[in-house]
């Protein structure tokens, strides 16, 4: 099987159990914005806790927060997001290539040109040393023309570019004849501004609305709560703000399933230390988070870092944790040192002071950041990724036979537990229900009496169950059932009293944590 043909069974069988659907897909689905199915939605949850334990709960320093998507407008402004990104994009319908805007009527522009400078040079050496360029540029009739041209348009562009009016734009496009270099047609679209980040209004149109972003990343919203948190968590540097959000871009080119969304979520922990230390940081979250991921037992041969070679303005370190996806390493997790740029921004913007007055050195000071931030999604297609499984089985009688499982580690699965009467009647189901009621109160748990044991079984593994819990006759004589473990198939019979201990002991995430700290 190529890994091509991997990745697309991989996203039949997310929509076939209930972990991922196209969003509103009776209307044929909207590019690059998914939605969480029965399964998937708790085995995202799984993934939110791992992550908010190991950051939160094992760091007495790091505490979380709820920030709103909304956010005041100059936030966009202070954090840079507000001046990048900003291209007038058009498409042309027939190659199905996008442009920018303002690029195509450059190059017009250039081409004219060029033509200019043709004319002048055929000129020159018609005319000799009583050659006059400007009086040729202003007599010459065709050249006069082209000049003229190229002043309207060129006038026009900065004027449109400026006042940001696209239709004008489109226009010039028009207006200069300018056609697609790949498909030689007229055929464009309207052009569209390409900033990453959606816009929408807040407050009614009559009061005069204001225009707001969807936040690109969860980031900010610690940022400009830096200070709540600290004065009333009397934190002391260095410590963290953990924060789960939704973030939202406009992803020009948006692939690859849940890899790249529009609409997606950030698990993000801002850092706060002394000017100074942030190498020091910068090394141990690495490591710390390397940890994380490889705790979860995928193989750490599927992990690598990979060092920005370009920094951001504003880092002065910067690294991902990539995974080995299908389609090859990439980025599920970035961790960057990002100087005091973020605050120091707000802090011209805002007007307000976020410092820090340190009591060992007497000083007060914008501390620095270093992040770490990992995509919800990303991290969900790594470990659907890495737990799809398909099995060539042998059945009793020596005939083939195969399965597909999902080999979660059973911290995160979705389902913990599904208990099956071996048989609709002699009181196996009565018995069942009880061990169901009992399970339920901590784990997530399936009933499930119809088909063959073999089939239920199955249909387990497609979801990733790590214990099926059989209910025969000797039941309901002995109170002991089978357990039959996910991974391996063996069965063992065990008491019913025993059932919460096996389970509860399988499905902690304390294992992990252990590993993660102790390594
Ligand atoms: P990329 O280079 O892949 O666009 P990025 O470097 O812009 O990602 P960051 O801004 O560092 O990403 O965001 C941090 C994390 O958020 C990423 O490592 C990724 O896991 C996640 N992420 C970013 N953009 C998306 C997206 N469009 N869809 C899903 N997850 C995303």
């Amino acid at each position: 099987m190529t890994q091509e043909e991997l990745f697309k069974k991989l996203i039949a069988h997310s929509k076939e159990y209930g972990f991922i659907f196209p969003s509103s897909e009776i209307y044929d689905g909207l590019s690059a914005v998914y939605d969480y199915g029965q399964m998937g939605v708790e085995l995202k949850n799984n993934i939110k806790n791992y992550w908010w334990s190991a950051m939160v709960k094992l760091h007495e320093n790091i505490v979380g927060i709820d920030a709103a998507i909304f956010m005041h407008p100059r936030t966009w402004e202070a954090s840079g997001h507000v001046g990048a990104f900003n291209d007038p994009l058009i498409d042309n319908r027939d190659s199905k290539k996008r442009y920018r805007a303002d690029v195509l009527i450059e190059e017009f522009l250039a081409k004219q040109d060029e033509k200019i400078e043709k004319e002048v040079t055929k000129a020159a050496n018609r005319f000799g040393e009583t050659f006059d360029r400007a009086m040729f540029l202003e007599t010459n009739p065709r050249v006069k023309e082209v000049v003229a041209k190229r002043d309207e348009i060129h006038s026009r562009m900065v004027k449109a570019l400026t006042d940001n009016d696209l239709e004008e734009l489109k226009q010039i496009i028009l207006d200069a004849e300018i056609v697609d270099p790949v498909s030689g047609t007229r055929n464009w679209t309207d052009v569209r501004q390409f900033n990453l980040m959606f816009e929408t209004k807040i407050g009614s149109v009559a009061e005069g609305a204001n225009t707001i972003y969807l936040r690109p990343e969860t980031a900010q919203g610690i940022f400009v709560n830096f200070l709540n948190v600290q004065k009333t968590g009397r934190m002391k540097i260095p410590f963290g703000i953990a924060q789960i959000g939704k973030a939202f871009r406009n992803e020009i080119v948006a692939r690859q399933f849940i890899f790249r969304m529009r609409e997606f979520e950030q698990m993000e922990m801002q850092f706060f230390v002394r000017p100074g230390e942030e190498m020091k940081w910068f090394g141990y979250w690495k490591n710390f988070r390397m940890n994380w991921h490889k705790a979860l037992g995928f193989g750490e041969q599927h992990y690598r870092f990979h060092d920005h070679d370009k920094l951001a303005h504003y880092a002065n370190a910067a690294t991902d944790v990539e995974y080995q996806f299908p389609f090859g390493f990439k980025e599920v997790e970035g961790i960057h040192s990002r100087t005091d740029f973020d605050l120091g921004n707000h802090e011209k913007f805002s007007g307000r002071k976020l410092r820090y007055f340190d009591p060992e050195s007497g000083e007060s000071y914008v501390p620095y950041v270093v992040e770490t931030s990992i995509g919800v999604d990303r991290m969900f297609l790594q470990v659907f990724s890495a737990a799809y499984t398909e099995e060539k089985l042998t059945k009793e009688d020596g005939s083939a036979d195969e399965r597909t499982v999902m080999k979660f580690p059973p911290a995160l699965a979705p389902v913990k537990a599904a208990i099956l009467p071996l048989v609709k009647k002699d009181g196996l189901p009565e018995v069942a229900r009880r061990i169901m009621d009992t399970l339920k109160l901590d784990y997530v748990c399936q009933y499930d009496e119809k088909d063959s044991i073999g089939k239920r079984y199955r249909r387990q593994d497609a979801i990733g169950t790590p214990f099926c819990i059989t209910v025969d006759h000797q039941s309901a004589e002995d109170n002991s059932v089978t357990i039959r473990h996910r991974d391996t198939m063996t069965q063992e019979r065990v008491p019913i009293a025993d059932l919460p201990r096996i389970i509860g002991e399988a499905v902690s995430f304390r294992p992990l944590f252990q590993q993660i700290v102790n390594e």
